[in-house]
């Protein structure tokens, strides 16, 4: 028999069909197999809404349900290299510091690395992330282990004789079948195309076509410097996104990563598309790249998720963190402090974001959707009094407060106990692996 479970009385916050931000106090959430059935004021509905007596009542005094979060950018392994360099600009970061410990990197290295920052998400109510790094497979496997949902990325590209550079789309179709059709449901396999500054002209156009013609997904980082978006002018002659969809990518489902630079005309070419924009205030912010106009974005009509980045430019994979930090920044760069409430970055960080990643069915909290969610025990200083949830969310709590985690009807996390992951060993294993990949800075 499948598993059944009645939650409430609790107060409700979540996204409806529509985003709008809905808040039921004392309602009911009945929840079976991987599907929430009932979610509502009524004892009696949720009830009626399971085949028999729910297997496990939960109790939901001075608590909040919520959706699970969605992570919409970020290099999980990452979590190896924290706290490493500290404050250096973009370019010397990456090639003084992080190229040559990526070169260390080994399969086990990001299984543990993955791990780390799954322990790390599913305690900050986070179920589900986008994915771009090395040896994918390592964290798809990591996510199976530990119950998370992941849109991970595939790179297909390959040196071949003469430092050709080749494409191999059966690795992709083939990485399909093998993740995105998995039975967990958890999985969904994206083309790695790094930006649009990394790979030779006539890479770019082989690749879209292979995205489109496997209706595969997207990922690639998008005018995040202004530095790029010069590079892009002067070897294109147009600016990131008009060039990328004229290499005919946007086709499928992309996730577009930080676009801080944008432009009026960038902004309709995203909006047109299936793109979500992955918005990840702390690591523009820590590297300095500059503000994203999100606000404008959202008037535009685009779809913005919210995302931690690396947590090697962050520090951290909290997105109650980013939460707060892309409200205010939107309120502080415009000084009008009626942008981006609250309302709307929970959307971002729920809804939106599960959407964009191609999890259509999960980041709300209503009958039909998947069970992923998180509850948050508000019985603390820092949330006392409570007065407005959304607000008490978005500007009060910390990844600290989640108590519980569910993610496709199953518990991750319980009374903030991991139940997936043996934490302990995998703190001791990556810090070990982190301390193989430490080189001493050049
Ligand atoms: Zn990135």
């Amino acid at each position: 028999m499948m598993n059944s479970s009645l939650i409430g009385p609790i107060t409700v916050v979540t996204p409806d069909e529509n985003l709008r931000m809905k808040v039921i106090e004392a309602a009911w959430v009945a929840i079976l197999g991987n599907r929430i059935m009932y979610a509502g004021p009524s004892e009696q509905s949720a009830l009626q809404a399971l085949p028999g007596l729910p297997g496990e009542r939960i109790g939901g005094q001075q608590r909040i349900i919520l959706p699970a979060m969605a992570n919409a950018h970020g290099h999980i392994p990452m979590t190896l290299l924290r706290n490493q360099a500290g404050d250096y600009a973009l370019h010397d970061w990456l090639c003084k510091f992080v190229f040559p410990r990526e070169q260390r990197l080994r399969q086990q290295s990001v299984y543990w690395g993955s791990l780390l920052g799954m322990c790390e998400m599913i305690r900050n109510g986070t179920g589900a992330a986008a994915e771009m790094y090395y040896f994918h497979e390592a964290s798809a496997l990591a996510a199976l282990e530990s119950g998370f949902r992941l849109n991970f990325c595939c790179d297909i590209k390959m040196t071949g004789e003469n430092n050709e550079t080749k494409l191999m789309p059966g690795l992709l179709e083939d990485q399909i079948r093998q993740y995105q059709q998995h039975p967990s449901g958890l999985l969904r396999v994206s083309m790695l195309v790094h930006s649009i500054y990394l790979y030779k002209a006539d890479l770019y156009p082989q690749m879209a076509e292979i995205a489109a013609s496997l209706a595969c997904d997207v990922q690639v980082h998008v005018s995040e410097t202004r530095q790029e978006v010069e590079d892009c002018l002067a070897q294109y002659g147009c600016r990131p996104p008009r060039q990328l969809e004229q290499f005919g990518f946007f086709k499928t489902r992309t996730i577009a990563a930080h676009c801080v630079h944008l432009d009026d005309s960038d902004r309709q070419i995203l909006a047109r598309n299936p793109v979500l924009v992955a918005h990840n205030p702390s690591s523009n912010l820590k590297l300095g790249s500059g503000m994203a106009d999100v606000p404008a974005m959202i008037r535009a009509g685009i779809r913005v998720g919210l995302g931690t980045d690396g947590a090697a430019s962050n520090n951290n994979l909290d997105l109650y963190r980013e939460m707060r930090l892309a409200s205010f920044l939107a309120k502080g760069t415009s000084c009008d402090a009626t942008r981006l409430p609250a309302a709307a970055v929970l959307n971002m960080a729920t809804c939106q974001g599960m959407r964009g990643m191609g999890f259509a069915d999960s980041g709300r909290i209503e009958a039909g959707c998947l069970a992923d969610l998180q509850i948050v025990h508000y019985n603390r200083p820092s949330m006392t009094p409570l007065g407005d949830p959304v607000e008490a969310l978005v500007y009060s709590a910390d990844g600290n407060c989640v108590e519980s985690l569910m993610v496709n009807g199953r518990w991750l996390m319980r009374g903030r106990e991991l139940l997936t992951i043996d934490e302990e060993r995998v703190l001791h294993t990556a810090a070990k692996e982190a301390e193989r990949l430490n080189v001493p800075l050049a």
